[in-house]
């Protein structure tokens, strides 16, 4: 179905790098009808599929509906062995902007499965770009857990002259929480409880690696029909900063999710911030909307007094002066988290006692993401989890044989010591080369961009525009 590009188009005037032969191309392949056709394809369709005899009962209930490829979780088939047919493949689409860059569903030329193909553009803009890129790259070649996405490849850059975007595959997910939740698809507590479950698994991952993802937020979460979920967009992650005299950069999460510690101006900020995130989201898909949404940041901050009180003067102690002046002028309110109840009938006793426990005012005493895994009501995610939808456990005639370890940490801290020696955008350009063409020694057939194919056309065209938007959202 795929085929080798027929014209090996030179870029800034050279070929790319690497030998004639054991090349792939993206942007062009063929369909089984022997048509050329762009060799980006769509999200798979919603088609519901039967489990096979004998497959534990599921949690996915949801069909995919026609409108907006919104959740599509029912089989419990292992995605990553789905190859699809040529009569599948359809035109080239973007499926998403993350807080930098574009990704795109596209076929591996390779094997024919879909992928997720992500551009990062303005990497060597200046050296914080370069930096950030960096080390959101680096992220995605160091995760290896279920619930976080990881870079399955990194396209072969051209020569370093020419070098100017990078492009990574990842693996393609078919949806979203934020596309679940606006869907009117059906959502049970047993759906609530396995993402929640698989958000806080991924979490004390990047946690225990010593990184605040920053942005958590629904449509950071990608789903798969079998309701597996992964966090990505790592493009405003960073490394915990254990020096709370080191300032921290104020723009980070969507504002909705913002933590109030955030919005009220600290400097310096944990990964409770991580954890705010997901007690907002929780909250939003037990309730089908956004639990706090307001039009400016000083809203947001009186919304979620409104819920939890007027903090006490010890919660604030790292706030800003003015935001501070601003709690202490307003009228004293009281907490009023009994409205929690009213959110859904599954917002139970036991729903309503972990959402309390991460929707704390005062960061330190938040709830951590290993403590809120132990707490009794994702026993039934856990459980559900780890019976029909992990890689971690496994099913033998004698019954199901499970992990010792159900919500592993990293194995290692994420260094990010090259950072400190990366002194100006050249060097950043060899270091991030040599890093990619080291990460891709002795691995499969390198893929290269076809910069001649109409797809590839479309896709620059569809990343311009974009560029320009987040170019000016660099961070410290
Ligand atoms: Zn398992």
């Amino acid at each position: 179905m795929a085929f080798r590009g027929p014209n090996r188009q030179a870029l800034c005037g050279t070929v790319f790098p690497g030998s004639e032969i054991g090349h792939k191309y993206f942007c062009v392949t063929s369909t089984s009808t022997g048509n050329i056709s762009a060799g980006l394809s769509t999200a798979p369709n919603a088609s519901a599929t039967t489990a096979p005899a004998g497959t534990p009962r599921h949690p996915a209930s949801l069909i995919g509906s026609a409108g907006g490829g919104a959740a599509i979780p029912q089989p419990p088939s292992n995605p990553a062995s789905e190859v699809p047919t040529g009569t599948e493949m359809e035109p080239d689409r973007p499926i998403g902007y993350g807080a930098f860059g574009v990704v795109w569903s596209v076929t591996d030329p390779r094997d024919g499965r879909k992928v997720a193909l992500k551009k990062m553009p303005n990497v060597f803009q200046n050296l914080v770009s370069c930096k950030r890129v960096f080390r959101e790259l680096r992220m995605l070649c160091f995760f290896k857990h279920d619930n976080v996405l990881s870079a399955l490849d990194i396209l072969q850059p051209p020569q370093i002259d020419c070098f100017e975007e990078i492009y990574v595959i990842t693996e393609l997910m078919q949806s979203d929480l934020h596309k679940v939740i606006v869907s009117p698809q059906a959502l049970t507590t047993d759906h609530i409880k396995v993402f929640l479950y698989q958000i806080l698994r991924g979490l004390k991952y990047l946690h225990s690696a010593g990184i605040l993802h920053r942005d958590i937020k629904p449509g950071n979460l990608l789903v798969n029909s079998n309701c597996l979920l992964k966090i990505c967009d790592f493009g405003l992650a960073r490394v915990e900063e254990p020096d709370a005299s080191r300032h921290m950069t104020q723009e980070v999460v969507t504002q909705y999710y913002r933590a109030p510690e955030v919005l009220m101006g600290s400097r310096h900020y944990s990964n409770a911030i991580d954890l705010w995130a997901v007690g907002c989201i929780f909250a939003e898909l037990l309730g089908r909307r956004i639990l706090f949404q307001a039009q400016s940041p000083i809203q947001q901050l009186d919304l979620i007094t409104d819920l939890l009180g007027t903090p006490p003067l010890s919660a604030m102690a790292t706030a800003c002066e003015g935001a501070r002046a601003h709690i202490l002028r307003g009228p004293h309110k009281p907490p009023s988290l009994s409205v929690l109840y009213m959110l859904s009938d599954a917002a139970t006793h036991e729903a309503v006692h972990l959402l309390c426990r991460m929707l704390v005012f005062d960061p330190a005493k938040r709830i951590s993401g290993s403590d809120a895994l132990s707490h009794p009501y994702l026993d039934e995610g856990r459980l559900r989890y780890h019976t029909c939808m992990c890689q971690c456990c496994y099913s033998l005639s004698s019954g199901r044989v499970y992990t010792p370890d159900f919500e592993p940490p990293a194995p290692r801290p994420f260094s990010h010591a090259y950072e400190d020696s990366m002194l100006s955008v050249w060097q950043g350009k060899e270091l991030i080369h040599r890093f990619i063409t080291e990460h891709q020694q002795g691995k499969r057939v390198p893929l290269c961009i076809n910069p001649q194919s109409a797809a590839f056309k479309t896709f620059i065209r569809s990343t311009a525009w974009h560029s320009s938007k987040v170019s000016r959202k660099e961070e410290r």
